[in-house]
């Protein structure tokens, strides 16, 4: 496969989606980033990367933190002796990533970790096993992504937590329920720092190369059984995308990660992980260009899970 050559067509037909959608504006300082951005990069499951466009760019990895943050907790705990499954469920919501409905139903269980009422539980979680979530989170895509210069954006960080009431209401209304270990402040501040780290396509892409190795970290030690990896897989296809997965995986066909700041991630199991990257979004929160970008991937490549 020659990747350059494919990302160069995906590129090419991608560019007249770019600034078809909007920006995220609902954290200010998501504002500031130019609507004309694309990207996108590919890490085989050899280490070696290919990308075009701006994908040595750093944004804001958002939602796609709660891949890495999931991923975590099951390394250090292993599922099927964890509680992380009681806590949170597994099946799409069909509702916007920062709703409230279902939990006061559902017992302040949320759906699944994808959604913002389920990520929380997963950093508190994650908090509980580590003393420091979004530090050991910076600490491990810096190693996984090889690039130690990754870091926290503060002035994202901020702006979430000036304007988190949404959040702040899930965190307080799920501890109602007893389903938070640590106190609300703690949980929503270590939440907006792992959205805040700013990453590049490179980055990403080479992070979640343990998606594509079956659990294996670049450096061939093993972070996640097999079956653990192929899980969190299935729960980015089924609720990665949020209310618009099934249009998701009707188009694309592959296990995906999306964040406000325009980034996606994807993953072809047992060959590569994607990211692309365009700022501007469709009302659902996913990237316009890089959906379209992954749509003409998997359409180009033949490669999806089906
Ligand atoms: N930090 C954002 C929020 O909590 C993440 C949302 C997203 O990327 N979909 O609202």
């Amino acid at each position: 496969m020659d990747y350059q050559a494919v990302l160069e067509e995906v590129a090419a037909h991608a560019r007249p989606f770019v600034r078809q959608g909007r920006v995220a504006d609902y954290i200010p300082a998501l504002e500031r980033v130019s609507a004309d951005r694309f990207g996108i990069a590919v890490a085989d499951i050899h280490g070696d990367v290919y990308g075009v466009g701006d994908w040595e760019i750093p944004f804001s990895v958002q939602s796609i933190s709660k891949v890495f943050s999931l991923a975590l907790v099951m390394a250090q705990s292993h599922d099927g002796h964890d509680n992380i499954w009681q806590r949170v469920g597994r099946e799409p919501s069909g509702t916007p990533f920062n709703s409230l409905v279902q939990l006061e139903a559902e017992n302040g269980i949320p759906r699944n970790p994808f959604i913002n009422a389920g990520a929380l539980v997963v950093t508190d979680r994650l908090q509980t096993l580590t003393g420091d979530a979004s530090t050991s989170m910076l600490h491990f895509l810096r190693e996984e992504s090889g690039n130690p210069d990754l870091a926290f954006d503060q002035a994202v960080a901020d702006s979430e937590a000036e304007h988190g009431d949404r959040n702040a209401a899930l965190a307080h209304f799920m501890a109602s329920f007893g389903n938070l270990e640590n106190p609300v402040p703690s949980v929503i501040e270590h939440y907006f720092w792992q959205c805040s780290i700013e990453m590049s396509c490179r980055d990403l892409a080479v992070a979640g190369g343990f998606l594509a190795r079956h659990g294996l970290r670049a450096d061939g030690s093993r972070l996640l059984e097999a079956r653990e990896a192929k899980r969190i897989n299935a729960v980015m296809l089924t609720c990665g995308t949020y209310d618009a997965a099934g249009e998701f995986a009707y188009r694309v066909g592959l296990p995906a990660k999306s964040g406000v700041g325009g980034g996606i991630i994807a993953v072809i199991p047992g060959r590569c992980t994607l990211c692309v990257w365009s700022p501007g979004l469709d009302a659902r929160g996913n990237s316009v260009a890089g959906a379209a970008a992954l749509d003409h991937f998997t359409t180009l490549t033949g490669w999806s899970v089906f």
